[in-house]
This record gives C-alpha cells, structure tokens and sequence, in this order.
C-alpha cells in the first residue's frame, strides 16, 4: 500500500493561509490504514487548524470536512460536484495520486497536500512500515525469489551481494538483513539456486527512485499533525 506521513500544522498552515472556505478531504484507502488521511485524521486536522485559527485571532477560516472511499478511483469523486460546492481551496489527505486525481475533477480550485506520500509499503508490526517497492517499472520479483534488490538492498544491486555483507546482515546497517542473502535462502529453500547465475544488465537507475528503508511510527502516533 502507499504510506504516507502527516504534513507538519505550521506548513499546513501557511499554505491554506491565502483561503477563507477550505474542505479537508480525506481518504478511505491506504492512508487510512497508515493513519495519516483517514476519517479519523480528518476529524483530527480539521479541529487542530480550527484551534490554530482561533489563536491566531482571526477566525478567518471555515473548515468543511469529507472522506472520500478513494480519491484516487474517478468512481468516487462525484460527490465533490457537492462537497467543494462553495470552497475556496480543498486541503487533501489523500496521497499524491490522490490530490492530483481531485485536482483533475475540480480544475477550478486549489488543491493542496495534507500529507507527504512516503513509499510502498507493506506493514511489519502495528504502526510500522517498510518499503518493499520503489514502482521501478520493471519488476523482478520473479528471478529475485520474491524479495526485491531495489527497496530491500541498501545499494540496490541486482546481480547478487556486494562484498560487505557479513553474518547476513547489510554492511550499511547491521540491523538490517542483507537483501541477497535472503534471496540466497529462499533460492536455496526452492531448489532455485540456477537462478543466481543469471546477469542482469545494469539498469537507469536515474529513472528509478534511490532506494530507501524507513519504517514510520510518526502516523500510529496519533494523526501526527503537531
Ligand atoms: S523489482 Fe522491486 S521496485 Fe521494481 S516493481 Fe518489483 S518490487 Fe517494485
Ligand atoms: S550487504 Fe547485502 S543488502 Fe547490504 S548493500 Fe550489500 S548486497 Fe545490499
């Protein structure tokens, strides 16, 4: 699924500064399960920038409040015909497909970003995620035992270790497994291990995000909009 995280208030702040009506927008998908544009952080957000208004002394924002199944599936974007009526700007908890599908449908309005889509992840413990796709375009999950050298491999090679893997772990971090010893293992469990004497050829890596291990906690915190 892709994670996200919560956009920080103050920056939130600043960019709806310039609008009076704003509908925060979140999304019923993958960052609710993440914890970061769900219902519930709607609900969250939406009283925190209240709060921030009223400090300010100003009152100047009214703040309108929707979550959509999916931003990201046309399907479900009908309803903002109604929903961002009489808005200035709609503030979108949805990930970075998400706020450009609602910006497609709504040409007319600012459509702003609640939350920095992080990576595709999958979730390894309560509150926590770990990159296990980068989309590179051309998956080889197939030959790589279905562990990909990309996100899991800090160097992100594809022709077997590099030469500082040691006890199975990654020469880069110690708390991390080396990628290609983990593929090594599954080859090996599969009767598959012909398949590391393939060569792949080098690949563009300027066309495919750097590669990039990190496991949030920031979302199961607690909406994180602080
Ligand atoms: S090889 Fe890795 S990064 Fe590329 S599509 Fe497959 S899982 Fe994603
Ligand atoms: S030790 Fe393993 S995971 Fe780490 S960079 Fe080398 S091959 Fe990749």
């Amino acid at each position: 699924m892709i994670v996200a995280e919560a956009k920080n208030l103050t920056e939130i702040g600043k960019t709806i500064a310039p609008y009076g009506r704003i509908l925060v927008l979140g999304c019923g998908t993958c960052v609710t399960v993440c914890g970061a544009g769900g219902e519930r952080e709607v609900a969250l957000l939406h009283d925190a920038l209240r709060l921030m208004d009223m400090k300010a002394g100003n009152g100047k924002h009214v703040f309108l409040e929707c979550t959509l199944k999916r931003q990201c599936d046309p399907e479900f974007l009908d309803v903002l015909e109604e929903k961002a009526a009489n808005v200035d700007a709609v503030l979108s908890l949805g990930c970075g497909i998400g706020v450009q599908a609602v910006a497609e449908r709504l040409p007319d309005l600012p459509v702003l970003p609640g939350v920095n889509t992080s990576f595709l992840g999958m979730a390894k413990e309560w509150g926590v995620w770990d990159e296990r796709c980068a989309a590179c375009g051309d998956c080889r999950l197939d030959e790589t035992a279905g562990i990909c050298p990309i996100t899991r491999c800090t160097k992100g090679i594809l022709n077997g270790p590099c030469a500082g893997t040691k006890n199975g772990r990654c020469e880069v971090s110690k708390e991390m497994d080396c990628a290609w010893v983990l593929i090594y293992q599954r080859l090996e469990n599969m009767r598959q291990l012909e398949t590391m004497r393939r060569y792949y050829p080098p690949r563009n890596f300027r066309a495919i995000p750097r590669p990039k291990r990190v496991l949030s906690k920031i979302n199961a915190a607690g909406g994180g909009h602080e």
